[in-house]
């Protein structure tokens, strides 16, 4: 088949996957489409109890001593629009552009991830030319928001490879990943009474970068609720009498909160001296931070409100002290391969109710030692502040396979596509790969996909060349293994 059918073929099927409204947790439509499509191809397919479809193609004639491989990719995206567009996740269809160059969508995320992995493994299910061996195809549910593919019973994973198509850049490809778990600190407490003529003082830290807490954890990005725990803390330790009101921050637990807000009231004769020492803070912020969060805002405002109760001063000090000595961003670097984050945590989400704080973190390591660590740490430090300590859900690693075969067929085909060089590099952030792995760590996986950009927001763009690319590298080493007996 000529590249260019081939690319009009994947594109073909991606504009169908397109149209199927597909958010995390509403797999329904997009599994009933692909078993569909099994039946009209005439390949064996079920759908487990989670939702994940599963699909068999047998060997290619003279292939059939070969190893079972595994093609996987998610079913689910992330649903976003750009402000002003109007867009129901779960009935409009994603509407596609293709300039000829690349694909993007009218006003919303393109779901190329995962759905390019979809639309590449379909491509090479259907009679495309390319002798293989025995095949499987795992389309997962729900990858976006919490991974609960990985739950998937063992006997479907018993393949000799597994290629794994949510991997976001051409000449990239990861052969590790992070495992993670997700914790929660939590105390209750009875507000108490307000302090007679305070002043409240709102405090508002925002615009700030973000990002992904695993792959921008090294970024040296402000973390918003350590900042504002550290400025609360400064004005109790120059002495300025104030009660906490309200603090909040934080948009999800694995992301880098990039806004806090919080609200004190101050005894009024204390104002000038809290604004000075906001100043200094704030001119501190810039100095650290100014070159990286360049859109960095940090204000306060005296509001004309009064307050009747606050957080009681011993579990408002708890709180901040928390923050500031529980571990955020990188805990440890890998002795074993240069500039790769080992273990980190992120302190992403603080909740303030009526009576509660709640606070929402998570660590992430490719080594079981430095999780544990980690969480053990995260534990005594719950305790040692009054707070509740709730172990949250785990995914595991994805550890690096030494004797892996797979990895250096990949490098070569790649290499003789193009002639350049692949990069091999394990990620700090998580993939599904980690529960494949932990149910058969004898199977030896790569994640591979061609270049996207912007992915989860309106912006997301998928390169066509890498997609055509990463069509003839897959069966480029489907032949290959085809070939062993
Ligand atoms: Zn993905």
């Amino acid at each position: 088949m000529s590249s260019d059918i081939a690319l009009q073929n994947i594109l073909d099927e991606f504009t169908e996957i397109a149209m199927i409204p597909r958010p995390s947790h509403h797999e329904e439509k997009i599994a009933a489409y692909l078993c569909g499509w099994a039946e009209r191809h005439g390949l064996p397919c079920v759908q487990d109890e989670l939702g994940n479809v599963i699909m068999d193609k047998p060997a290619s004639p003279g292939c059939e001593r070969a190893p079972k491989v595994i093609l996987q990719a998610h079913m689910d995206m992330v649903c976003v629009a750009a402000a002003g567009v109007s867009y129901d996740p779960l009935k409009d269809p994603i509407k596609v552009i293709n300039d000829g160059t690349t694909l993007t969508a009218e006003g919303t995320s393109l779901g190329a991830d995962d759905g390019i992995g979809i639309a590449l493994i379909l491509y090479l299910l259907s009679d495309c030319g390319v002798s293989h061996g025995p095949l499987r195809a795992i389309f997962t549910v729900n990858e976006e928001d919490g991974m609960t593919s990985g739950a998937i019973d063992p006997k479907y994973l018993d393949a000799a490879y597994l290629i794994n198509l949510d991997w976001e850049w051409l000449g990239s490809l990861c052969n590790s990943s992070a495992g993670c778990d997700f914790m929660a600190f939590s105390r209750k407490f009875e507000r108490c009474p307000a302090m007679e003529d305070g002043a409240v003082l709102r405090i508002e830290l925002g615009g700030l970068l973000g990002g992904h807490s695993g792959v921008d954890i090294h970024r040296g990005r402000a973390n918003a609720l350590t900042c504002m725990a550290r400025l609360l803390l400064g004005l109790s330790e120059n002495h300025i009498a104030y009660q906490l009101l309200d603090f909040r921050g934080g948009q999800a637990r694995n992301a880098i909160p990039a806004s806090a807000g919080a609200s004190v009231l101050i005894k009024r004769e204390q104002l000038p001296e809290a604004r000075k020492l906001m100043g200094d803070y704030g001119d501190a912020l810039q100095a650290y931070f100014g070159e990286i969060e360049t859109g960095l805002k940090f204000r306060w405002e005296t509001a004309e409100t009064c307050a009747e109760d606050a957080v009681p001063d011993e579990a408002a000090a708890a709180l901040l002290r928390l923050l500031l000595v529980l571990p955020n961003g990188v805990h440890t670097m890998s002795p074993y391969v240069a500039g790769l984050v080992e273990s980190s945590q992120n302190l992403g989400l603080l909740e303030t109710g009526p009576g509660y704080f709640r606070l929402s973190a998570m660590e992430r390591s490719c080594s079981a030692y430095r999780a544990e660590e980690l969480l053990s740490i995260s534990r005594l430090l719950a305790e040692t502040y009054g707070f509740v300590y709730e172990a949250g859900e785990h995914s595991p690693a994805w550890e690096v396979n030494p004797k892996s075969r797979l990895t250096p067929l990949a490098c070569e085909v790649y290499q003789e596509l193009t002639g350049d060089r692949m990069v091999v590099e394990p990620v700090h952030g998580g993939l599904e790969c980690g529960a494949f792995f932990e149910k058969n760590p004898n199977m030896d996986m790569i994640a591979i996909g061609p270049s996207l950009l912007h992915v989860h927001t309106p912006k997301e763009t998928c390169d066509l060349h890498s997609v055509r690319v990463t069509a003839e590298l897959i069966a480029g080493i489907l032949e290959r293994i085809g070939g062993q007996e």
